[in-house]
């Protein structure tokens, strides 16, 4: 039998960290055991559910690169389906119309609370056979009076509850949609998903589906229960703990392969690897070793994983993840001859993409002002008058490269016995706008000696300005 999983986002908002990882852990079970993988939109809820959230949700896929094999469906292109199956269970006996009111229902409840009991409903509609005048019925469910459902979870272990426990669920409103635990019963049959992957925020819900699976004459798939993830403050993870739409992640600077990584270790462990390439993702996760405790989000740990993959990218890999933050800061990067030299000296400073594209802009774009503190630092006393000799020097050099750089400002700085940060500061703040920069030699190097000259020349035309 081939394994086939399923991620079925309902589109109410972005594909948030935890949906993703769902998403993750399905993706990962599927490609393992070269299976399938299938997205389905659970969108009948139209209030709730939008065009952009469907959109939000194919982006974030996307980006992250979980691939699906089958699909998207749309669960409001399945309403007949879900009809017929409703039909089905009615002329069964496995379900019937409930013509109960809202108040009969609440006074149930009150009683049921009174005499100290968990309220549920209790069956009185299931042997009526007459309708009643006025009322447009549910559909419910008729929950197995005796026994036990028994969920052998891949992640929680043997889970059993009693069918005493469970009433009759709604199946289908009064004006005849189906409702959720009907839907994806349906649809987790008909597409014979063998494995359900999802958070344990569903597992009350898995019984009756089974009930509901049974009726319909389906093999139910095995359960796999993910615990939730938590903020670093013991809470459910949410907006309060920082960025939680993928798409946030993106254009926060992170690479998706980051995130994966990241969102992979979260609830699960390989020894004490942290690295995982896509591969190695498939071939060593388990879903049976996911933790059964909740996993604390980190984002210094997602920080620092997204730090070492852009260490460790090749620089064509990383200009396509760039290439829109740089034109988001007016970079072609596609434009720029020396773009590889300049990512070779960056790449091992930057955290995020967008570091990488604020240590690279003055490589690539004329800059506009000087930082006012480095100004203040720098360009004071003989400042001027060191620039002019540093201009004087360059001018002269030929071959320009890191190592003829080097060597000029080492001997002028011997020369004038000073030290080379009297002279590498200045020289800074005048070609980069700022006091910061990969190493001067480096850097001079890489913008050319036009470039560095007409810098120099600027600086100290601004710098005269001054006084
Ligand atoms: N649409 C449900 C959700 O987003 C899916 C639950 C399931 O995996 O069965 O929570």
């Amino acid at each position: 039998m081939s394994v086939v999983t399923r991620f079925p986002p309902s589109p109410t908002g972005y594909l948030h960290i935890g949906g993703a990882r769902t998403a993750l852990f399905s993706w990962l079970y599927a490609r393992k055991h070269d299976g399938r993988f299938v997205l389905r939109i659970e969108d009948t809820d139209r209030e709730r559910s939008s065009e952009q959230s469907v959109q939000a949700i194919f982006d974030g896929m996307s980006w992250l690169g979980l691939d699906y094999d089958e699909g998207p469906y749309f669960q409001t292109r399945r309403m007949e389906r879900y009809r017929e199956g409703i039909e089905q269970l009615i002329k069964a006996g496995d379900a019937y119309y409930c013509y109960c009111t809202k108040e009969e229902l609440d006074q149930m409840r009150e009683r049921q609370r009174a005499r100290g009991g968990k309220p549920r409903y209790d069956g009185r509609c299931r042997d009526r056979s007459q309708p009643r005048e006025g009322v447009s019925p549910v559909v419910r469910f008729k929950n197995p009076p005796e026994g036990n459902v028994v969920i052998d979870d891949l992640i929680k272990g043997r889970i059993v509850i009693s069918n005493q426990e469970l009433d009759d669920l709604i199946i289908a409103r009064s004006d005849g949609t189906p409702t959720y635990n009907f839907t994806v019963v349906i649809d987790d049959m008909d597409m014979h998903i063998t494995h359900v992957i999802r958070g344990d925020d569903h597992v009350n819900n898995t019984p009756r589906q089974i009930n509901i699976l049974k009726a319909l004459g389906a093999q139910p798939p095995q359960y796999a229960h993910v615990p939730m993830i938590l903020g670093e403050d013991g809470k459910r993870l949410s907006k309060r703990h920082g960025a939680v739409s993928v798409m946030q992640y993106r254009d926060d600077g992170y690479l998706p392969h980051a995130l994966l990584n990241y969102l992979v270790r979260l609830g699960w462990s390989h020894g004490d690897k942290e690295i995982f390439s896509r591969q190695e993702m498939i071939d060593l996760f388990d879903i049976s070793s996911v933790q059964r405790g909740s996993a604390v989000f980190n984002p210094e740990k997602l920080l620092w994983l997204n730090y070492e993959y852009i260490k460790a990218a090749n620089p064509e890999e990383l200009r396509d993840h760039a290439r829109g933050h740089f034109k988001n800061a007016g970079i072609d990067i596609d434009d720029q001859a020396n773009w590889k030299e300049v990512f070779l000296v960056n790449q091992q400073r930057s955290k995020t993409l967008l570091e990488l594209v604020e240590r690279s802009a003055f490589f690539f774009l004329d800059i506009d002002g000087y930082d006012p503190k480095s100004v203040k630092k720098h360009f004071k006393g003989r400042a001027s008058e060191v620039l002019l000799a540093v201009q004087a020097q360059l001018r002269q050099l030929d071959p320009w490269s890191t190592d003829s750089v080097h060597d000029c400002l080492h001997r002028l700085a011997e020369q004038r016995s000073i030290g080379l940060g009297k002279i590498a500061q200045p020289l800074r703040v005048a070609v980069a706008g700022v006091a910061v920069s990969p190493p001067i030699d480096e850097t001079l190097a890489i913008l050319g000696k036009e470039t560095t000259l007409r810098r120099i020349a600027a600086a100290v035309e601004y710098i005269n300005s001054l006084t």
